[in-house]
C-alpha cells in the first residue's frame, strides 16, 4: 500500500507555543535519515506519542526485539507537541460509552485509561515535563452543559464510582478558578497536564537510550505485506516482520481506519503569561478544565503563569486529505479559540496572545481509539484519538505490543482492539453532510451559550449525529 505523505511539521510559523519553548530550552539536532537498507522485527512509521510508547513497551515486555522508528520529520513533532497537554482517561465518557457497549466494556476502558495515567505519572517522576495531577474539571456554561452533568451523576451512581467524581457549585467553582462564564461543574478526580513537547522530547530521548533505531527525515513511501514486510522509503528499505503504522491521520490511507474516521481540526492559543491575574482568579494549579459543549473549549494553565485555551470547531477535511492548509492555519477557528479566551477569562486575554496553531484530529463515530491489523498481515495500526491523546497512546502502546507480541490480555481483547465502529457515509456526502452539522452544531453551541434560543433548522441538523448513535464533535 502507498502511504500518504506526512502532514508537515517542520514550517517555523506554525510550530506551537510548546515546541518552541522546548527549542529555546534543549538543543536538538534531527538523526540522520535512513539511507540503504536494514532488517528488523518490529518497523514503526512515525515517532509521535504513539510509535514511542509502542516501541518502549515492547522493549520492555521483550528486550531483544530489533525495533526501528522512522519519522518523517523529528518524532514528537506532530499532534504529540501541538495539543492542550490535558491528561485523561474515559470516565467522564461514560454517559455516551454505556448506551452503545454496556456496563462492562465500558468500565474496562475507564479502567485501561486509569492503567495509563499510572504510567504517565511514573514517566514524569524521572522527567520534567511539567506534570500536575489536581484532577480534570468539566464546566457547565448554560442551561443544556448543566443538564448533562446530571446526566452524568445518574451514570456514575448507577455504575457505582459517584465517589471518583464531585459535583461543585458556582462558588465552589470560584475557588477553584473563578471564571465568570462558570455555572456548575464536576471534578474528576482522575486527570492531570503537562508540557505535551517536553512529554514528546523525554520520549524521543528514552527510545534513543532503549536502544531502538531512529530515523529521522525519512518520509515512508510504501508498506508491502508479506513474510517479512517490505516498506520504502526515498534512500532505503526496511525488511521487517512487524509494521506499525504510527501515522495518526496518515492512517486514513488504510479502508478499514477510513470508513470510521473523519478529518477535523483544532485551534489553541496560549495567552501572554500574567501569574498575578491568575492568583487573583484562583487558578493557582495547572488543572485541565474543559466546558461540555460538542466542540468543546478546553483549557488550562501553563506552569509559567499562562493560559492556554483550544477550540475543537476548526475546519473539515475533504476525504483524508490530511495536508489541507487550513487544518493548520484557519484565521476563523483562531479566531474562536482567542474569543473564548475573552469569554472566560477577559483580564488574561488583556495581556494578549503569545502563540496560536492548528492541527488536524481523526475523529472516530464513537470517539475511542482503535488498534487493529490490517486482514491477511502483519501491518498494524492505531489512530482515532479524536482529540484525547495524550493518555490514549499509552493505551495504544501496551495494545499494540499485546497484538505484535500475539498475547491474548486485558489490552488485545480490550473494546480498544475488538468492537463495531460505526462506518462514515463515502464522500461527498461525508463532507458536505459534516460540514453541515458541524456548521449547526456551531451556531447552536453559540446561541446556547448567550443565552439565546436555537435557531429550529439548526437544532434539527445538529440532532442528526446523536439520532444514528454517533458522538461527533471533538474536544
Ligand atoms: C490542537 C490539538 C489539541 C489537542 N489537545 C489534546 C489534549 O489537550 N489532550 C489530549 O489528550 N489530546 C489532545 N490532542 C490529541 C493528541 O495530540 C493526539 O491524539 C496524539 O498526539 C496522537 O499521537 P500520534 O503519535 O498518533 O500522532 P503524531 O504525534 O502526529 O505522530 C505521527 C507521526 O507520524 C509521522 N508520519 C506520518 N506519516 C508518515 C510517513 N508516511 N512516513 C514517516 N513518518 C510519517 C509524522 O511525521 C508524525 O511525527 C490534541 C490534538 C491537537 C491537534
Amino acid at each position: 500500500m502507498e502511504l500518504v505523505s506526512a502532514v508537515p511539521a517542520n514550517i517555523p510559523s506554525e510550530l506551537s507555543w510548546w515546541q518552541q519553548d522546548v527549542r529555546s530550552s534543549f538543543t536538538i539536532k534531527n538523526l540522520p535519515p535512513l539511507s540503504g537498507n536494514i532488517e528488523v522485527d518490529v518497523l514503526i512509521v512515525g515517532g509521535g506519542f504513539t510509535g514511542m510508547w509502542t516501541a518502549l513497551t515492547l522493549k520492555k515486555r521483550e528486550p531483544s526485539l530489533r525495533i526501528a522508528i522512522v519519522d518523517a520529520y523529528r518524532c514528537g513533532d506532530g499532534a504529540s507537541a501541538r495539543n492542550g497537554g490535558n491528561v485523561h482517561g474515559y470516565w467522564g465518557a461514560l454517559p455516551t460509552l454505556l448506551p452503545m457497549y454496556g456496563a462492562q466494556k465500558s468500565l474496562e476502558a475507564a479502567e485501561l485509561g486509569t492503567l495509563a495515567q499510572r504510567k504517565l505519572r511514573h514517566f514524569a517522576e524521572t522527567h520534567d515535563v511539567w506534570w500536575t495531577e489536581e484532577g480534570y474539571l468539566r464546566v457547565a456554561t448554560s442551561a443544556a452543559q448543566r443538564s448533562k452533568l446530571n446526566d452524568f451523576m445518574k451514570v456514575a451512581e448507577t455504575l457505582g464510582f459517584p465517589s471518583s467524581v464531585r459535583r461543585l457549585s458556582k462558588s465552589n467553582l470560584s475557588e477553584l478558578c473563578n471564571s465568570p462564564r462558570f455555572e456548575e461543574g464536576l471534578l474528576f478526580e482522575e486527570g492531570a497536564t503537562v508540557h505535551p513537547a517536553r512529554l514528546a522530547h523525554f520520549l524521543r530521548e528514552e527510545v534513543i537510550s532503549a536502544g531502538v533505531q531512529v530515523y529521522e527525515d525519512t518520509p515512508v513511501l510504501r508498506v508491502s505485506k508479506g513474510e517479512p514486510c517490505q516498506v520504502n522509503t526515498a534512500r532505503g528499505g526496511v525488511t521487517a516482520r512487524d509494521v506499525v503504522l504510527a501515522t495518526y491521520t496518515g492512517t486514513m490511507s488504510v479502508p478499514s481506519v477510513y470508513k470510521a474516521t473523519t478529518l477535523f481540526s483544532s485551534f489553541p492559543v496560549m495567552s501572554n503569561a500574567n501569574e498575578l491575574e491568575l492568583e487573583r482568579l484562583n487558578y493557582r494549579v495547572a488543572r485541565g478544565i474543559a466546558d461540555l459543549r460538542m466542540f468543546t473549549h478546553y483549557f488550562r494553565r501553563t506552569r509559567d503563569g499562562r493560559i492556554l485555551m483550544g477550540s475543537g470547531s476548526g475546519p473539515i477535511a475533504i476525504g483524508g486529505k490530511h495536508s489541507a492548509s487550513d487544518l493548520r492555519s484557519d484565521q476563523r477557528s483562531a479566531d474562536r479559540a482567542a474569543i473564548g479566551l475573552q469569554r472566560f477569562f477577559p483580564s488574561i486575554a488583556k495581556a494578549g496572545i503569545a502563540a496560536r496553531w492548528g492541527f488536524p484530529i481523526e475523529v472516530t463515530s464513537d470517539r475511542l481509539p482503535y488498534f487493529g491489523t490490517i486482514s491477511g498481515s502483519r501491518i498494524h495500526y492505531g489512530s482515532g484519538y479524536s482529540g484525547h491523546g495524550v493518555n490514549a497512546t499509552v493505551i495504544a502502546g501496551e495494545c499494540l505490543a499485546s497484538i505484535i507480541l500475539r498475547t491474548a490480555d486485558r489490552w488485545s481483547t480490550s473494546p480498544f482492539c475488538k468492537r463495531d465502529r460505526l462506518r462514515f457515509p463515502p464522500e461527498p456526502f461525508r463532507f458536505v453532510g459534516g460540514a453541515l452539522i458541524r456548521n449547526a452544531i456551531v451556531t447552536c453551541e453559540d446561541a446556547q451559550d448567550a443565552g439565546l434560543r436555537q435557531p429550529l433548522i439548526a437544532r434539527g441538523i445538529a440532532d442528526i449525529p446523536r439520532m444514528i448513535g454517533m458522538r461527533i464533535g471533538t474536544r
